[in-house]
C-alpha cells in the first residue's frame, strides 16, 4: 500500500523551516492504518519478541496495536515524571537543551527480546535513547519499527547494530 498519500506535510509546524509529517490522516483511514499495523505485526513475528516497547506519545499510537496483536505487553517509555513507580532515566541531547525519557524499573524482565516502536525516525536520538532504557534494564532489542523515516537526517547511523524496520521514507 501506498502509505504516503495519507501523510500531510506540514509547512514551517512546529517552527520555521521544519516540514512536519503528520501521521493523524492514516490514523484516519481505518484500512490504512490496519494495512500499516499489519506490516509491524508481520515484521515483529519474525523476531520473536516478548514485549513492545514505545516513547511517548506517538510510539504508543503505532506500538500497542501491535502488542494487542501479539499477545505480548507494551512497557511505555515516558518524560521525567509521568511515571508513578520507580523507574531509572536517561538523558539525551536535542537541537536546544536536553530531554529525559524514564522507564519502569521494573518493565523488563533481563533476556526479554523487545521491538521497539515510534512513528518517526528523525536524527534517532529518541531511539538510541530509549535503547540504552532497554539495555539498562538487561532487554535485548530484537528490532525498531516506525511509520517513517527521515534518511537526510541519518537517524540510522545512531542504530547501528539494530535491525530497524520503516514503511515509508523522505
Ligand atoms: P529524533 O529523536 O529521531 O530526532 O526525533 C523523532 C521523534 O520526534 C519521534 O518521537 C517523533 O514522534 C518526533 N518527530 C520529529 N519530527 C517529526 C515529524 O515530522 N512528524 C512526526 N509525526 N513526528 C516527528
Amino acid at each position: 500500500m501506498d502509505y504516503k498519500q495519507h501523510i500531510a506535510i506540514v509547512e514551517d509546524w512546529p517552527k520555521k523551516g521544519v516540514r512536519f509529517k503528520d501521521i493523524t490522516p492514516l490514523m484516519d483511514n481505518g484500512k490504512a492504518f490496519k494495512s500499516a499495523i499489519d506490516d509491524i505485526v508481520e515484521y515483529a513475528k519474525s523476531l520473536d519478541i516478548d514485549l513492545i516497547v514505545g516513547p511517548e506519545a506517538r510510539g504508543f499510537i503505532v506500538g500497542c496495536p501491535v502488542s494487542y496483536a501479539l499477545e505480548v505487553g507494551f512497557a511505555p517509555v515516558r518524560k521525567e515524571g509521568k511515571l508513578p513507580r520507580e523507574t531509572i532515566k536517561v538523558d539525551y541531547g536535542l537541537e536546544y537543551g536536553t530531554n529525559v525519557l524514564t522507564i519502569h524499573k521494573d518493565a523488563i524482565k533481563p533476556g526479554q527480546r523487545v521491538l521497539i516502536t515510534d512513528d518517526l525516525l528523525a536524527t534517532g536520538g529518541t531511539i538510541e535513547a530509549t535503547i540504552k532504557l532497554v539495555e539498562e534494564l538487561g532487554g535485548v532489542v530484537a528490532g525498531c519499527a516506525f511509520l517513517i523515516e527521515l534518511t537526510y537526517l541519518h537517524g540510522r547511523e545512531k542504530l547501528e547494530g539494530h535491525d530497524v524496520l520503516t514503511l515509508m521514507q523522505y
